[in-house]
């Protein structure tokens, strides 16, 4: 299959005099959006009311999404489901997997992750008590620190900050010969890279759907669990919507069959509603041509900015095969800068302490975009035009 990105382009709702390169933060509204919540707004919980868990399909959601979104990442047909954030769901696969290693009691993970992550992980090894241990090493060193200790192996696959990636399939061979499990977070993953989670013998998957999966601010998080141990999970966030016989209303936990036992509470239909449109168009592309074209668009940002503003540091590899699809360049005054950007409709992000984040999403990003952000970047560094005070007042969100 050769993608339309021109198409798929025409399939989002971006407005006039933007360039939006954040969509690893927040996707775009998808058009077939506002329709599909109207219609599940109105036509289903306004007409059918509480019948639509059942005539509307609302129930099987979180699985068929799953399987819409288990395809960009390799993973078997009914090994994925929604629901929670995904804060929540990094708590429920670790936990699920430090239970699967009886009597080894340490979580490894590394400096570059998500911080949520790491309070998940902290959060859990409070509870578990009894010797349990977070151990975080740098990116770099993480394959060292791979010993016959370990229970798991909890990383995020691409780095939020530097788009720095993880080799996964080397990784999860390296843990298992220790005799770990490994968690992934896919939050950068996802619809960014090419990912194939049966074939690099993945344990556990998480990652969330509205960055660049477009599903909307709020939408739910989505959960992998390898066929050969979804039977064997014992979820600690057991709720009732993982029971084998939810409308049973049984006193005791029954873990549901193979991967619906990871749902725990009502899922937001109408948040799903609008991933079903941004699902409409993911449905259309392959991901090898995902990555080439995001894998274009980041080499040719990256060239042209070193080339256009030396003042910026480049904070991401420079090989494409070690990088997600993001950029990111580093400055004293990077907030500075990205709200001199943001004011002239380039939006990005910064994150602490002084990271400019571009990401590149081919769905809806074009090489015009790219040459018309170098552009205006070039402009606000030669002139300096990000010193102005008004740039320099953080807001809550960065
Ligand atoms: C975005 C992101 C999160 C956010 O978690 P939420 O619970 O959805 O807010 C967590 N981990 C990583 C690696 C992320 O990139």
């Amino acid at each position: 299959m050769t993608a339309d990105f021109d198409a798929t382009r025409a399939m989002f709702d971006l407005p006039e005099g933007v360039i939006y390169l954040d969509g690893n933060s927040l996707g775009p509204l998808p058009r077939g959006a506002a329709e599909k919540l109207r219609a599940c707004a109105e036509d289903e919980w306004g007409k059918m009311l509480i019948t639509a868990w059942n005539r509307a399909g609302w129930m099987d959601k979180p699985r068929a999404l799953g399987d819409r979104i288990g395809r960009l990442i390799g993973a078997e047909p009914g090994t994925v489901v929604l629901g929670d954030t995904l804060s929540i769901k990094v708590y429920q696969a670790l936990a699920s997997a430090a239970e699967l290693r009886p009597g080894r009691k340490v979580i490894l993970s590394d400096t570059g992750n998500f911080p949520s992550d790491l309070y998940m992980a902290d959060g859990l090894v409070r509870t578990l008590g009894a010797g349990y241990e977070l151990r975080t090493v740098a990116p770099e060193a993480v394959e060292d620190a791979i010993t016959p200790d370990l229970a798991v192996l909890m990383l995020t696959e691409v780095d939020y900050r530097t788009g720095r990636k993880h080799d996964m399939r080397r990784l999860i061979a390296k843990a298992h010969a220790a005799g770990a499990l490994v968690v992934w977070d896919l939050a950068h993953s996802a619809g960014a890279i090419e990912v194939d989670l049966a074939g690099s013998d993945a344990d556990f998957a998480v990652g969330c759907t509205y960055k660049y999966l477009n599903s909307g601010p709020g939408g739910p998080a989505f959960i992998y669990v390898a066929p050969r141990l979804a039977a064997q999970v014992r979820p600690a966030l057991s709720g009732w919507l993982g029971h084998e016989a939810p409308f049973a209303f049984d006193l005791d936990y029954r873990p549901g069959a193979g991967i619906e036992r990871m749902r725990v509470g009502t899922p937001p239909i109408l948040q799903m509603a609008a991933l079903e449109a941004s699902m409409d168009i993911w449905d259309r592309v392959d991901m090898a041509d995902v990555r080439a074209r995001s894998v274009a668009l980041c080499e040719a940002f990256l060239t042209a900015v070193e080339a256009a503003c030396p003042a910026l540091a480049l904070a991401s590899p420079r090989d494409p095969e070690s990088r997600g699809s993001q950029v990111s360049f580093r400055h004293p005054e990077g907030y500075a800068i990205m709200q001199a950007l943001i004011a002239q409709g380039v939006i990005g992000d910064f994150r602490a302490p002084d990271i400019l984040r571009f990401g590149f999403t081919p769905l809806y990003t074009s090489m015009e975009d790219v040459t018309g952000a170098v552009a205006i970047l070039k402009r606000i560094m030669d002139d300096a035009l990000w010193d102005r005070p008004e740039f320099k007042t953080r807001a809550k969100v960065t």
